[in-house]
């Protein structure tokens, strides 16, 4: 097994890489899965920016344990699947990730996760500190901050139109997330 994990801000275009590595190895005649937690409910589709999207296989909900025993046995029975694609990856808890990574260690199998490093309020996802202590190869996504040309290494959560540094960690819709660098993190250009 090899494992990766693609991470990046808020607005990088995480998902359509994941769709283009995805892409290409279907394009070589390789099965993948692809997979995303249930939290992120806005669909059952990965999706990107751009347009380009592709059904998740699997969408993982509560009984992580079970969930990843299960998707670990249904690579090894197939014996042709290459590659699993985990879009998302910060929403998994890491037992899932651990259990994953443990069943399918003695296999030829690549997974590859994509996520977000860091929340709005700047700390590190617990997910995302497991993947960055267990797996093979850590890769950024980079992205531009939306003020200047320094690398966004933050994401500014607003809600209308003014920053907000505290509140829950998980809050998908009626929030806006800017990519953006140190320095308008802290002074924002709104
Ligand atoms: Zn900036």
């Amino acid at each position: 097994m090899k494992s990766f994990f693609y991470y990046g801000t808020m607005n990088s275009s995480k998902s359509a890489q994941l769709l283009m590595a995805g892409h290409n190895y279907e394009s070589s005649g390789k099965d993948v899965i692809y997979i995303k937690p249930a939290l992120d409910t806005r669909s059952e589709r990965i999706t990107s920016r751009i347009g380009a999207e592709h059904e998740a296989d699997y969408i993982i909900t509560d009984d992580y344990f079970d969930r990843a025993n299960a998707l670990s046995n249904i690579v090894l029975d197939s014996l042709t699947v290459s590659a699993i694609f985990i879009d998302e990856a910060q929403f998994l808890p890491p037992s899932f990730i651990r259990e994953l990574l443990v069943k399918l260690e003695d296999t030829n199998v690549s997974i590859l996760f994509y996520g977000l490093l860091k929340d709005f309020r700047g700390h590190i996802f617990d997910t995302s500190k497991v993947l960055l202590e267990e797996v093979d190869d850590i890769r950024e996504i980079k992205t531009v901050c939306h003020y200047c040309d320094n690398k966004a290494t933050f994401n500014l959560r607003t809600v209308d139109g003014q920053p907000v540094y505290t509140g829950e960690q998980l809050k998908i819709g009626d929030t806006d997330y800017l990519s953006v660098c140190r320095r308008h993190y802290y002074y924002p250009a709104i």
